[in-house]
């Protein structure tokens, strides 16, 4: 027998020691976390290193709660050059790229996607659900290709992925066949929650009681694109909260978007934040892709497009916060960064960076069904350590220098060097350089 299987000492547990660093709040805060039960077990200003201990070095980094991206399309991120949309908005985006989605094969789908996944992961997301077109012309592809790519992410430990069956509209009628008939089969093929954009049927209501009986029926969560549009009539998400109040057996409802909501009175928007409340529905503003694509037909003052954040947080409505499309025919811009996510909550939807944060991390965890990060012995071991002195630092400056932990285990670093050119000191100062007061 070899000699290196017969020691008589079970091996050292690893754990992984995040040390020196800054809690939110700015205090010293350390970090033990242990990558075999993926949780944190030990938190305090200063910890000791001890045996198995895994050091990492955390000085000048704050410790964050990491993000979750709660709505990404990882099939249509990344080809925003190959889909212009030049009208810029939400239906311009429609068109280019359903004209374009058909002509792309699962080995592209999934190229982009894993790619996009990364960039999430690099920036300390690494738990992603993401929406997956499905329709005529198209049918499961996407899906397959960004299955494949959950099964290698998991598989290597970098990221989690959840994946939304978005099927085409329409939904309801007889046009509505096929794609009834494709979501169908997307969920059996192991789409985990079932996904739609009712606004966009000519039945709002009937493809919204349509989606929420197949979620209900299937046991699975829902998540809907809800009122994309400024038009004020339209209150889709009225419909998804009666909706839902027919059953009880739907673990996990989520509304993103609600753009309309933010055009109603304070009166309306308290009322429906209320039924959203007792609907157990959360909401998830989409700042990059509202700011982008909505109100392009306002020349003058033009509304940001976001849903009414204050009145549903006064209603008790878990708000989480998402990137939504990066570089597509949706938003031509967008770095696959919850600290942008975050910065944009701030500045565009008037967030305190606590709150912020917390829309993009814990509230948005709570919308997808995972349990919440204090950063306390016994929670998660899902952690973003990233430059600065505190958190509202480290929102403004969104550093790249990173340290991503996933299940306890650091699964991405990045570090970031800046030099500048030699500069000479200025002269010194001499009797000479002093003018006499007059
Ligand atoms: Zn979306």
């Amino acid at each position: 027998m070899p000699a290196s299987s017969a020691s008589p000492h079970p091996p050292l547990p690893t754990t992984v020691l995040l040390c020196g660093g800054h809690g939110p709040d700015g205090d010293r805060l350390d970090l033990r976390c242990d990558p075999s039960t993926g949780l944190i077990v030990d938190a305090a200003p200063q910890l000791a290193e001890q045996d198995g201990d895994t050091w990492v070095d955390c000085s000048d980094l704050v410790l964050l709660p990491a993000p979750v991206e709660p709505h990404a399309h990882l099939d249509k991120a990344l080809s925003g050059d190959r889909a212009p949309n030049p009208k810029g908005d939400l239906l311009g985006a429609i068109e280019a790229w359903h004209a374009y989605r058909g002509s792309i094969d699962e080995a592209d789908f999934a190229a982009r996607a894993k790619a996009a996944a990364l960039e999430l992961v690099a920036h300390g997301t690494t738990t992603i659900r993401s929406h997956v077109d499905v329709g005529p012309g198209l049918g499961l592809r996407g899906l397959y290709a960004v299955a494949s790519v959950k099964e290698e992410l998991a598989r290597s430990g970098l990221a989690d992925l959840q994946l939304v069956a978005l099927i085409s509209c329409p939904l309801t009628g007889p046009e509505g066949a096929e794609n009834r008939d494709l979501l169908r089969q997307a969920m059996a093929a192991g789409a985990d929650i079932v996904g739609g954009a009712p606004h966009l049927d000519p039945d709002p209501g009937g493809a919204t009681r349509d989606l929420v009986a197949r979620a209900a029926a299937l046991a699975t969560p829902v998540d809907l694109h809800v009122d994309e549009t400024l038009d004020p009539t339209m209150l889709a998400l009225r419909d998804y909260a009666a909706a839902l109040g027919e059953y009880d057996t739907i673990p996990g409802a989520v509304a993103g978007h609600c753009v309309s909501l933010g055009v109603q009175t304070p009166e309306v928007q308290a009322e429906i934040a209320a039924e959203v409340a007792a609907a157990g529905i959360a909401v998830v503003p989409l700042p990059q892709t509202n700011l982008y694509l909505q109100s392009r037909d306002h020349d003058v003052s033009p509304p940001r497009g976001l849903t009414a954040v204050a009145a549903l947080h006064a209603a008790g409505v878990t708000v989480a916060a998402g990137a939504d499309n990066v570089r597509d025919p949706f938003n031509a811009v967008g770095r696959s960064d919850a600290l942008e996510t975050a910065a944009l909550m701030v500045m565009a939807a008037h967030l305190s960076p606590a709150a912020a944060w917390h829309s993009v991390s814990n509230a948005g965890r709570t919308a997808i069904g995972l349990p919440p990060v204090h950063l306390e012995e016994g929670d998660p071991a899902e952690i973003l350590a990233v430059r600065g002195t505190s958190l509202a630092d480290a929102i403004a400056r969104a550093s790249d220098e990173r340290i991503v932990v996933h299940r306890g285990a650091v699964v991405a670093r990045t570090t970031v060097a800046t030099t500048f050119a030699p500069h000479p000191a200025p002269a010194p100062i001499t009797a000479a350089d002093l003018v006499p007061l007059p």
